[in-house]
């Protein structure tokens, strides 16, 4: 289990439970919490609780883990309040790397919806 976790990792800290965070849903492989500064009226967090850095670092193998977390999002968009599409609706958006502006180095996909204005996007 550890083998999986970065010790000075932000999101497996939160994933392991040594910090705390607003959850959305959890099962073994996976985590949603809240993101601690919200752009919009839904902002949650999808992250595999195993340490994968960015989606630069996903491997062939990872893909039933990323289908999954796909597959959660609409479930727990609707679930945390965005609105139907096609007039509702959400984002999905994965930084990766310094150029793709990501600040925590652990994969995690952004779910942000709600009616706008958003702080941002
Ligand atoms: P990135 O810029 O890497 O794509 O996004 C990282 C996100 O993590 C940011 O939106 C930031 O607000 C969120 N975040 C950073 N630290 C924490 C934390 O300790 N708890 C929670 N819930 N969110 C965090
Ligand atoms: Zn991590």
């Amino acid at each position: 289990m550890s083998s999986n976790h970065d010790p000075n990792c932000i999101f497996c800290k939160i994933a392991e439970g040594k910090i705390p965070s607003k959850k959305v849903y959890e099962d073994e492989e996976v985590l949603a919490f809240h993101d601690i500064h919200p752009w919009a009226p839904v902002h949650f967090l999808l992250i595999p609780k195993r340490h994968i850095v960015s989606m630069a670092h996903v491997q062939d193998g990872d893909a039933p883990l990323l289908g999954k977390i796909m597959a959660l999002v609409p479930k727990l968009a609707q679930q945390e309040g965005c609105r139907p599409y096609p007039e509702g609706g959400f984002r999905v958006v994965t930084n990766t790397g310094a150029d793709g502006g990501q600040e925590v180095p652990h994969l995690h996909f952004h779910v942000i919806g709600g009616p706008r204005p958003w702080l941002k996007g």
